[in-house]
């Protein structure tokens, strides 16, 4: 039977903004991990609003094909890449010294890049624990530090936005590396945005719901075989998955003159998935079993 219920509605067109047009005209942008993905969806509504947009990550072809996308936005300002690896903190400082040769200091650093694949808790490796944190959490402070000591030494005002995930919250069976690792993320804004204040660095979060695109891992793409990007989703309060767009108007509002007293918060756009409770509590399947594993050691 067809399911009566519609779910929330859909969001404007890929191609409307929320900001007046021009609301980043003379900024630059930073987005980490702003190839692919979400990264990219954000990139390209601040491009919309008139920024000079930088993305960096660790594979240059990607970078190359996003800065042609995003330069032909309309109403985009100039668009360049650098390549670095957010790891290593030398890699980072270069990335800083590039974006201001060519555009300036960013204004806006959004920390988008970030690594995960699902995996039970009792097979995970030193090394695949080491990976995602190290990307996720560490990456993201360098890139933080990067941004936060180049401004306090040039005395500038500056606005982060943490990309996050929920799990920082619930806990993410199946997913004990990123979901620790986000937790730290999301401190970090509570922690920053209280002692950098008083030099003009505003940060916040920003949780996405489940948002799948065409460049997600097969990993991660694995257990999302009935979402599809832009689809319905009955598995869900809003019975839609979220579209790329929405997260991108959401970090272009947290970083914008219009939430200048908004610091140390993160916002969850997710259509309330990650609030959800059953009143009859389906039966409990290990995340052994809901990936297929067999039994551990055997
Ligand atoms: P994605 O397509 O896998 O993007 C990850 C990006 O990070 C890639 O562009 C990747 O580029 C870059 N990256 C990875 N390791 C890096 C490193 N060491 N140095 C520099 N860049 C690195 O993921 P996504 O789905 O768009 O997710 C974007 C953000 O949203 C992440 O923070 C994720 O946790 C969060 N999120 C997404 C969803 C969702 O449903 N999509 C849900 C909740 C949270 P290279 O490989 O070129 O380095």
């Amino acid at each position: 039977m067809e399911n009566p219920l519609r779910g929330l509605p859909a969001p404007p067109p890929l191609g409307a903004a929320a900001l007046p047009p021009g609301t980043y005209a003379g900024q630059v942008v930073l987005v980490t991990g702003g190839g692919t993905g979400l990264g990219k969806a954000i990139a390209t509504e601040f491009a919309r609003l008139g920024a000079d947009v930088v993305i960096a990550s660790r594979r240059p072809e990607q970078l190359k094909a996003a800065c042609g996308e995003l330069a032909a936005v309309p109403g985009a300002g100039r668009v360049t890449y650098a390549v670095c690896d957010i790891r290593d903190p030398e890699g980072v400082a270069e990335l800083f010294d590039a974006a201001e040769a060519v555009l300036g200091l960013p204004d806006v650093l959004v920390n988008n890049a970030a690594a995960n694949f699902p995996c039970p808790a009792e097979d995970l490796s030193p090394n695949a624990w080491r990976a995602v944190v190290d990307i996720t959490l560490t990456g993201t402070w360098f890139v933080t530090r990067e941004f936060g000591r180049r401004h306090l030494a040039a005395d500038t005002p500056g606005s982060i936005v943490n990309i996050g995930a929920s799990y920082a919250w619930t806990g993410g069976p199946g997913f004990a590396h990123s979901a620790a690792a986000k937790a730290g993320v999301k401190n970090l804004v509570e922690t920053l945005a209280v002692e950098w204040g008083p030099y003009g660095i505003q940060i916040n979060g920003l949780v996405p719901g489940l948002f799948p695109h065409t460049d997600m891992t097969e990993d991660v793409r694995g257990g999302l075989e009935h979402a599809a990007p832009g689809a319905t989703d009955d598995r869900q309060p809003a019975l839609r998955v979220g579209a790329p767009r929405e997260v991108g108007w959401a970090a272009t509002f947290l970083a914008s003159p219009y939430a200048r007293f908004v610091t140390g918060h993160t916002l969850v756009v997710d259509g309330a998935n990650w609030q959800r409770r059953s009143v009859v509590a389906p039966p409990t399947v290990t995340v052994r079993e809901q990936l297929g594993r067999g039994r551990f050691g055997a």
